[in-house]
C-alpha cells in the first residue's frame, strides 16, 4: 500500500511516499518559500542510484506546489507510479486538533469543517493544512485520506499541566491552554526509546532540538507535559523564536520599539532566539561555526539554549518523580554533540553516567546509546521520523 505523506508548514511543503508494506520511504521532497519569489523544489527518487531533481518555480499557494509534486510523482525520469491512482491513500499533518479531536481522523466534510473551526489556533499553518487537504481531495477523488495532529501525543497531559493561570471563564470560553508541537516526533522516540528500554512505566524526556525546539516529558508512553504552549512560541529557545519570556516584555518593548501587536509577535517569532542573540543567523550550524571561530554572542545563545533545555529536563524529572531515559531527536539533537554535552554536564546528581567519546562520535541516522552501560540514566539519539508516524496512522485508520 502506498501511502502519499503531506506535511504543509505555513509557507513550505514536504512529501514523501511510503510503501507501508515495507515502512520503506519511495520519494521524499520539499519545497520552501510558497507564495515568494523564488521556490525551491527538491524532489529525491529513492533506490540505486537516487535520482535527485532541484528547480526553482514561483508558487502563489500550495495548490500550485502541490500540483508540482504530483506531476513529479508519474514523471518519466523521477516519477514513483505511472499513473497516479496507484497512491492508495494520503496522510496529512495537521497541526492543531483544538478540542475536538482526541487523536488521527479520517478526513470528511464535516471534520474539514471543524478543522476550519480552528484556524485561528495556528492561523498560519491550519489554511495551509486544509488547502492541501482539499486539493489533494480534488487530484484524488475517492482516495482516503487521515489528518494526523501535531497536538495530538500531547492530548494526555494531566489538566495541571495544560492549564494557563488565567481565569478559567477564559479557558473554557477559549480553550486557551498549553496544546504542545511536534507530537509525531515525540510519538515516534517515545515508541523507540520503550522498546530499547524494555520494561515498563518508564518516564522517558524527549528533547526534540531543531529549528523548532520543544521538550516532553513522558510516563509508560503518555505524554504528562511539554514545553511548547497553545503556539509554538514557548518554551526551549529556538532559531527565530524566543521561547519563554515574561509577558510583561511585550508591553515594555511595544512601547519603546512602536509596535503594534502583530510586529511584536513577528519579533518573538522570526527575529529572536539565535537569530536575534547571536546576530548570525537562524541554522544551527551557522551559529555553532561562528561560535567556533570566538563569536561570543554565538557562544552565548548556544549556552543560554543549552541551559534552558537543562532547566526543563530538571522540571520535568521533578514532575516526573525521576527519569530513567533523555531522548535527543530533530537536526541539532541528532547532529550537534556540542549541545548535547552542554546540556548533560552536571547533570550526573540525576544518575547519567555518559559516554563522551561515544557522544563526539554518535553515528549518524542510528538509535545510538550515549551514556554508559552501568548508568542509571540511559541517554539515547534517536533519529526521528515523523512521516512514518503519518503513514503507520493512516494505514491502522483506513
Ligand atoms: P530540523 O528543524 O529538525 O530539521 O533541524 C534543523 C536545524 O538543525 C538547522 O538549524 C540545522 O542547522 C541544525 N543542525 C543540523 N546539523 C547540525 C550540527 N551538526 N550542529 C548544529 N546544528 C545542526
Amino acid at each position: 500500500m502506498n501511502i502519499l505523506i503531506v506535511n504543509a508548514g505555513s509557507s513550505s511543503l514536504k512529501y514523501q511516499v511510503i510503501d507501508i508494506a515495507t515502512e520503506q520511504c519511495l520519494v521524499s521532497g520539499g519545497i520552501d518559500c510558497i507564495g515568494q519569489e523564488k521556490s525551491t523544489v527538491s524532489h529525491d527518487l529513492m533506490g540505486t542510484p537516487k535520482k535527485e531533481y532541484e528547480a526553482t518555480y514561483k508558487f502563489d499557494n500550495h495548490t500550485q506546489a502541490l500540483n508540482v509534486v504530483f506531476e513529479l510523482l508519474v514523471s518519466k525520469d523521477f516519477g514513483v507510479f505511472t499513473d497516479i491512482s496507484e497512491i492508495d491513500a494520503v496522510g496529512h499533518r495537521v497541526l492543531h486538533t483544538g478540542v475536538d479531536f482526541t487523536g488521527s481522523v479520517l478526513i470528511n466534510d464535516e471534520t474539514i469543517a471543524i478543522m476550519e473551526k480552528n484556524i485561528p489556533l495556528g492561523p498560519l499553518h491550519m489554511p495551509a493544512n486544509i488547502d492541501c487537504i482539499k486539493s489533494c481531495a480534488k487530484l484524488l477523488p475517492g482516495v482516503p485520506m487521515v489528518a494526523v495532529f501535531d497536538t495530538a501525543f500531547h492530548l494526555t497531559m494531566p489538566k495541571h499541566a495544560y492549564m494557563y493561570a488565567i481565569p478559567y471563564e477564559d479557558y473554557e470560553k477559549y480553550q486557551v491552554r498549553r496544546y504542545g508541537f511536534h507530537g509525531t516526533s515525540h510519538k515516534y522516540v517515545t515508541g523507540v526509546a520503550m522498546e530499547l528500554l524494555g520494561g515498563e512505566n518508564k518516564r522517558i524526556i524527549n528533547c526534540h532540538l531543531g529549528n523548532g525546539s520543544s521538550i516532553s516529558a513522558v510516563k509508560d508512553g503518555k505524554c504528562q507535559d511539554t514545553s511548547m504552549g497553545l503556539t509554538p512560541l514557548e518554551g526551549l529557545v529556538m532559531g527565530t523564536r524566543s521561547g519563554d519570556i515574561d509577558p510583561a516584555c511585550l508591553e515594555y518593548l511595544m512601547d519603546k520599539k512602536g509596535f503594534d501587536i502583530h510586529q511584536m509577535l513577528n519579533y518573538l517569532n522570526k527575529e529572536s532566539g539565535f537569530k536575534g542573540v547571536s546576530g548570525v543567523g537562524s541554522d544551527g550550524r551557522e551559529v555553532q561555526a561562528a561560535a567556533e571561530n570566538g563569536n561570543e554572542r554565538a557562544q552565548l545563545v548556544l549556552e543560554m539554549s543549552a541551559y534552558r533545555v537543562k532547566k526543563y529536563i530538571g522540571a520535568y524529572t521533578a514532575a516526573l518523580g525521576g527519569v530513567d531515559c533523555i531522548v535527543f531527536t530533530g537536526g541539532i539533537g541528532e547532529n550537534s554533540y556540542d549541545t548535547r554535552e552542554r546540556v548533560l554536564r552536571g547533570l550526573e546528581y540525576l544518575g547519567l553516567d555518559m559516554d563522551w567519546d561515544k557522544n563526539k562520535n554518535c553515528p549518524r541516522k542510528q538509535n545510538v546509546e550515549i551514556s554508559k552501560p552501568s548508568s542509571k540514566v540511559k541517554v539515547f539519539v534517536l533519529p526521528t521520523n515523523e512521516e512514518l508516524v503519518i503513514a503507520r496512522e493512516t494505514r491502522d485508520l483506513i
